[in-house]
């Protein structure tokens, strides 16, 4: 279905929990969440449902998101049955890896072609400070799991933060020369009051470009989605650059997101929700078709003065 600007939805975000066992500080405040009650949340047989009615409406592809997607219990059948959804072609999903060693192969086998892993560091004690409470180690035993899975494709996702990180975009970018892996350099997006980061956090994808003078314009590639890709000789993989807020890219969406507790978000960006829970095919569809209607054609400035209207913190919505 397109939308009132042209722009054809064949993308849906699932998220399938707002709990998460770490708390970056960009994303999640220390102390966690509200917990949400069972019942508020979208039980498998709903999200089931839900992804019939995007796929009823035109969506393709699915990326399974969280929170932390694979801290759910039933995450394995919820990714089988909703790859045999009729209509859906791919399944993706992006997580902190660190369940990856025990859930890899399961997830290629219930249908997960692809995999998004976070990663922001490669020094331990940064990584530990970032996270608030994971390990390096464990990150990396992940992605090592995720590569001998045998998925179609593993990304790394790298959130860009001045003073933090921007000292290792040589060495994460390298990794694409050990690794048949895409590292994509993501610029840090104002979600909530978070006085962890200031001005000098914020910083454009350009910072790459600068830091990387040999690294090569990959064009004509099909496989981009909202990323600019680049390339370092001999590599294996890309370097994607996703600059949501130096230059956003709104004339290109062509997603929608659901939380977990049912709620579909137009935009990211926007506090406006429409509810799916609860409700039947019809109900659903009927929904997702006001959701895609109403995204508008593009979201306000975000800067670290300008904070993002989500309403939400980032693992309540599905990042
Ligand atoms: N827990 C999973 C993970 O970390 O990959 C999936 C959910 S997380 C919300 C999805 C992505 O959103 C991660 O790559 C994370 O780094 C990114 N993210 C979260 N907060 C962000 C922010 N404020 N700016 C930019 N990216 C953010
Ligand atoms: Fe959890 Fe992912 Fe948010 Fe980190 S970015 S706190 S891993 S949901």
């Amino acid at each position: 279905m397109k939308d009132n600007f042209g722009r054809q939805i064949t993308y849906m975000r699932l998220s399938v929990t707002d709990l998460c066992n770490l708390r970056c500080r960009y994303c999640m405040p220390e102390d966690g969440i509200c917990k949400k009650r069972h019942e508020e949340i979208l039980t498998e047989e709903e999200i089931i449902l839900a992804v019939q009615a995007a796929a009823s409406l035109g969506v393709t592809k699915l990326r399974i998101t969280g929170g932390e997607p694979l801290v759910r219990c039933n995450i394995l059948s919820i990714c089988q049955h909703a790859a045999a959804v009729e209509g859906i072609e791919e399944v993706c999903l992006t997580t902190n890896g660190i369940l990856l060693p025990e859930l890899a192969r399961p997830l290629r086998t219930a249908g997960v072609s692809r995999v998004n892993l976070s990663l922001d560091t490669l020094n331990a004690k940064k990584y530990a400070h970032i996270t608030r409470r994971g390990t390096l180690d464990e990150a990396m035993a992940g992605l090592e799991a995720a590569l001998s899975a045998g998925f179609d494709k593993v990304k790394i996702n790298s959130v860009l933060i001045g003073g933090f990180n921007d000292d290792e975009i040589i060495s994460l970018a390298e990794l694409t020369k050990k690794y048949p892996v895409d590292v994509r350099f993501i610029e840090l997006m104002p979600m909530y009051d978070n006085k962890d980061f200031d001005e000098k956090s914020y910083i454009p994808c350009s910072v790459v470009l600068d830091k990387l003078p040999e690294a090569v314009l990959q064009e004509n590639t099909k496989d981009h989605g909202v990323a600019k890709l680049y390339r370092l000789p001999g590599a294996k993989g890309n370097i994607g650059l996703i600059s949501p807020v130096s230059a956003h890219f709104c004339a290109q969406c062509n997603r929608i997101r659901l939380t977990a507790d049912g709620k579909l978000k137009p935009c990211l960006h926007s506090s406006d929700e429409y509810s799916v829970k609860g409700l039947d095919f019809e109900g659903m569809k009927a929904q997702m078709e006001q959701a895609i209607l109403a995204k508008p054609a593009f979201h306000a400035e975000l800067s670290a003065t300008s904070k993002s209207n989500a309403g939400r913190t980032m693992n309540q919505i599905g990042g």
